[in-house]
C-alpha cells in the first residue's frame, strides 16, 4: 500500500521558463570574463552542476574560476546570490503541480522533493514556486546533509526514513530515466515516469505525459 510520494523538481513540478544559455552568458559577464568563450564557459558550469559532494552556485563559480586560473573577486557570494535571485524569478510550475500538490497533501499522503542540484539553486526554485509546506522532507543533492546525487540508494534512504514509510511504501515521480526512475525502482519504491521518455520505459514503472495524468495514476495506487 503507497502512504508516500516522492517528487523530482526540475521538469517534473516546475522548470526554467527563460533560456538557460544566457543566463550563464549574464553570469560569465557578471565575473567579468568576456575573454571566456561562452560555450567553454557554459561547458565548465554544466560540468560543475553535476559533481558531487555538497555544492552551491557560489562553489561553481569558485571552482569554474580556478579552473580558469582567475581569482574570484571580493563579492563572489553577493554575485552567486543575485544570479540565484535572478534563476527563481524565472522559475515557474509545470501544469497541475500546485493542484496535485495540494490534492495529495489534503489527503494525508505523505511528500518529500528529491532534488539534484545545487543547495541554494534548487532551494530558490522551490520557493518561487511556493511549494515547501507541501513536503515533510526536502532532499537536495548539494545539501552538505544529504551530499548524494540520485540515482544513489543515499538520497533515496534519507527520503524514507524522514517519511517514517517503508520503501515500497513510497513512489517516486521524476522525468529522469536513469536517476528518478532508475534510483528508485533499484531502491524498493514504485515509480512513475512522467513526460516523453528519452528511453524505454522499464515494465515496473507507470508511464504519465503530463501531472494531470500522473494524478490518475496515483489515485490507483492510493486507493480512490
Ligand atoms: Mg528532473
Amino acid at each position: 500500500m503507497i502512504k508516500a510520494v516522492c517528487f523530482d523538481l526540475d521538469d517534473t513540478l516546475g522548470h526554467y521558463a527563460s533560456d538557460f544559455g544566457e543566463f550563464v552568458a549574464f553570469v560569465r559577464n557578471e565575473l567579468g570574463l568576456h575573454q571566456c568563450d561562452t560555450n567553454v564557459f557554459a561547458k565548465l558550469v554544466s560540468d560543475e552542476l553535476r559533481r558531487d559532494g555538497p555544492l552551491t552556485f557560489e562553489l561553481i563559480l569558485r571552482r569554474v574560476l580556478d579552473g580558469l586560473q582567475q581569482r574570484a573577486p571580493a563579492d563572489l557570494a553577493e554575485l552567486a546570490s543575485s544570479a540565484m535571485a535572478s534563476y527563481a524569478a524565472d522559475y515557474r510550475p509545470l501544469p497541475g503541480a500546485a493542484e496535485l500538490l495540494s490534492d495529495l497533501d489534503s489527503r494525508g499522503v505523505k511528500l518529500a522533493l528529491l532534488t539534484n542540484g545545487p543547495d541554494d539553486m534548487q532551494r530558490a526554485a522551490l520557493r518561487a514556486l511556493g511549494f515547501e509546506r507541501h513536503f515533510r522532507a526536502i532532499l537536495v543533492s548539494g545539501d552538505r546533509d544529504v551530499a548524494a546525487r540520485k540515482p544513489a540508494p543515499r538520497i533515496f534512504g534519507l527520503a524514507v526514513t524522514a517519511l517514517e514509510v517503508l520503501p515500497e511504501e513510497a513512489v517516486m515521480v521524476g522525468d529522469d530515466l536513469d536517476t528518478d526512475i532508475g534510483g528508485a525502482l533499484d531502491y524498493g519504491l514504485a515509480a512513475i515516469h512522467v513526460g516523453p521518455p528519452t528511453g524505454p520505459v522499464p515494465a515496473a514503472a507507470g508511464q504519465a505525459a503530463d501531472l494531470a495524468a500522473v494524478r490518475l495514476l496515483l489515485s490507483g495506487l492510493l486507493g480512490g
